[in-house]
């Protein structure tokens, strides 16, 4: 099969416009056709950024591509990833897969059943950062790890603050924003399965109405290690980091929480501490390139539909904590708790 991928785009979006389009074309892919509910902002899009089929007919779209990019916001993501695989298509969709654990669900059963390869896209994964602390930890470079603490605070761009802040019917809120990038890393870095979750969350005035805007938790895993996690749309003046603590050495990632190919990550021992060696490849070029690979029958995409699940898991968890005051489960099979309410 050839590696030249046809890509239509499933929303007229920021993220497509700052980053994907030039990944997909970065990768060799051709972005033939954008899908947007009206047709002028169609053609406008597709003009700005030289895609020669706007159209607001997502059966037109499936006409003519081999892959789908879903950037819609995300209570539509479920229904077009739906018939994108019942028409052959190969998605990658972006994150969170859906509002539920049991659409999210649906997703990777429609494309299993359809032969087709569903991504998703948690950019972070590809992050030189992450996969040398990933590293790092599987060579027993700091021990038995104990303790992980993610810091992802930002503040939310002025061309960002629309429905993230005031439409939980499309999934607003910080917690499907950013902690199922927290998730989905932390899972990744430790090889680990979250099973339980608490968290509080805030509503510091950015956001409307009972959507959040800042979010604190903590996860336990399966090998017993705790991680924290603080998440907000509100603090221009924080920076991110990653921070894993074990028996004989810590990593501490700084600035690595981030679309862009920086930061770094020192290694902490008693023989003192060093600068990981990190691979500056742009996130988002990697999560095409693996998807790409993945649909010529080489390896997986960085992060599959099932990693998708298992973010949304800790997310709608993490959410049900914060209305319930209480500890709650990690479930990627049962849920059906409705994240946006
Ligand atoms: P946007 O708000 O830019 O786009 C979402 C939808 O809003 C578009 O599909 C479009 O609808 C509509 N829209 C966009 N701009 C306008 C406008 N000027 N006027 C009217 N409507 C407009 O969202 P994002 O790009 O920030 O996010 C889209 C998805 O990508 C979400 O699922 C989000 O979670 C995810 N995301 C992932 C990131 C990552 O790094 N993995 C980073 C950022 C977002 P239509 O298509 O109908 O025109």
């Amino acid at each position: 099969m050839t590696t030249t991928l046809r890509w239509g785009l499933l929303g007229a979006s920021t993220i497509a416009r700052e980053w994907m389009i030039d990944a997909i074309r970065s990768t060799g892919g051709d972005v033939v056709s954008v899908m947007s509910s009206d047709q002028d902002r169609a053609a406008a899009y597709a003009e700005a950024n030289r895609i020669p089929h706007p159209t607001t007919d997502l059966d037109a779209l499936l006409g003519e591509v081999d892959a789908v990019y879903v950037s819609t916001t995300n209570e539509l993501h479920h229904d077009q990833v739906l018939r994108s695989a019942r028409a052959g298509k190969h998605v990658l969709c972006e994150k969170p897969l859906a509002l539920t654990v049991g659409e999210a669900r649906d997703m990777v059963d429609a494309c299993r059943a359809a032969g087709v390869v569903l991504g998703t896209n948690h950019h972070l994964r590809n992050a030189g950062t992450h996969r040398a602390m990933r590293e790092a930890i599987a060579a027993g470079r700091i021990g038995r790890p104990l303790f992980a603490r993610v810091f992802h605070a930002v503040y939310l761009p002025p061309h960002l603050q629309g429905w993230r802040l005031t439409s939980p019917g499309a999934g607003a809120g910080v917690v499907l924003d950013i902690t199922v990038h927290d998730a989905d890393t932390l899972r990744f870095v430790l090889a680990d399965d979250p099973v339980e979750v608490t968290a509080l969350t805030q509503s510091a005035g950015l956001s409307q109405g009972d959507v959040e805007d800042g979010a604190i938790g903590a996860i336990r895993f399966r090998s017993g290690v705790l991680a924290q996690f603080h998440d907000a749309f509100t603090t221009a003046h924080a920076r991110t980091g990653f921070e894993v603590h074990g028996t004989d050495g810590s990593l501490i990632g700084t600035d690595c929480m981030t679309q862009r190919a920086i930061g770094d990550v020192l290694l902490r021992t008693a023989s003192g501490e060093e600068l990981l060696p990190i691979d500056r490849s742009n996130l988002y070029e990697r999560s095409v390139a693996r998807f790409t690979a993945a649909v010529a029958g080489d390896g997986e995409p960085a992060a599959t539909g099932e990693d998708g699940i298992w973010s949304l898991a800790v997310a709608a968890a993490a959410l049900e904590s914060a209305r319930t005051s209480r500890v709650v489960a990690i479930d990627p099979v049962q849920s059906t708790t409705k994240v946006s309410q």
